[in-house]
């Protein structure tokens, strides 16, 4: 079984996936992490990006720095290079892989990582119920700057990654869209699951 969770910056996927993979007993990878990985590298050494991606090793590796926006902002900048993402496919084909299911998330499983994925999910929400999420949890980590510095920085995200010619962020035809605007974390969850026993 898999299930792709796709969706924009902060519209509450991470926390949807996660849940999906605890409520089913399956593995769960954050694929934003592998690009968000790449582009600190990129950020610290200014390594060529392709090299950096095809090194990286499968280590669950996460931390705080990963979480910057700064960060964010990078990987998407090395998530549009075609050499980049191709370096990351294989891993993530094979994590998907794994018995007895996988839930992963990011913008391109759907559509490109696994089309023929079970189940397919699409997080949205509104750029400014986004951002206000995003702004919370820069705070709670210390990284306060500002409302309408984190939209404008979730806009400029959102057109890279809706804009790029390979693998733009956008539903899959057949993904079930799920908007978290007005919604609780544990209506959002709720639907989730919903979703995916009808498809079981
Ligand atoms: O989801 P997260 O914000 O951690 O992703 C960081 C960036 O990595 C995104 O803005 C996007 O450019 C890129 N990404 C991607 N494909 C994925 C996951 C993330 O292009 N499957």
């Amino acid at each position: 079984m898999i299930i792709a969770v796709d969706g924009p910056a902060a519209a509450g996927k991470g926390t949807i996936a996660r849940a999906l993979a605890r409520h089913f007993g399956y593995h769960f990878l954050d694929t934003g992490t592998l690009y968000r990985r790449v582009g600190l590298a990129v950020l610290k050494s200014a390594g060529d990006a392709t090299e950096i991606a095809r090194s990286l090793n499968d280590s669950p590796y996460d931390d705080a720095e990963l979480r910057t926006e700064e960060v964010g902002a990078m990987a998407s900048v090395v998530a549009s290079i075609p050499a980049v993402r191709q370096a990351l496919l294989a891993y993530q084909r094979e994590f998907a892989g794994r018995a007895p299911g996988a839930v992963l998330d990011g913008r391109d499983i759907g559509t490109v990582v696994c089309p023929a994925a079970q189940v397919k999910i699409y997080v949205t929400a509104s750029p400014e119920v986004r951002a206000k999420r995003r702004w919370e949890e820069l705070k709670s980590l210390g990284m306060d700057a500002g409302f309408s510095t984190t939209l404008d920085e979730i806009r400029i995200r959102d057109e890279r990654d809706s804009n790029r010619a390979v693998a733009p962020l956008l539903p899959a035809p057949d993904a079930t869209i799920i908007d978290t605007s007005d919604m609780t974390i544990e209506a959002a969850v709720a639907a989730a699951v919903r979703v995916v026993e009808l498809a079981a």
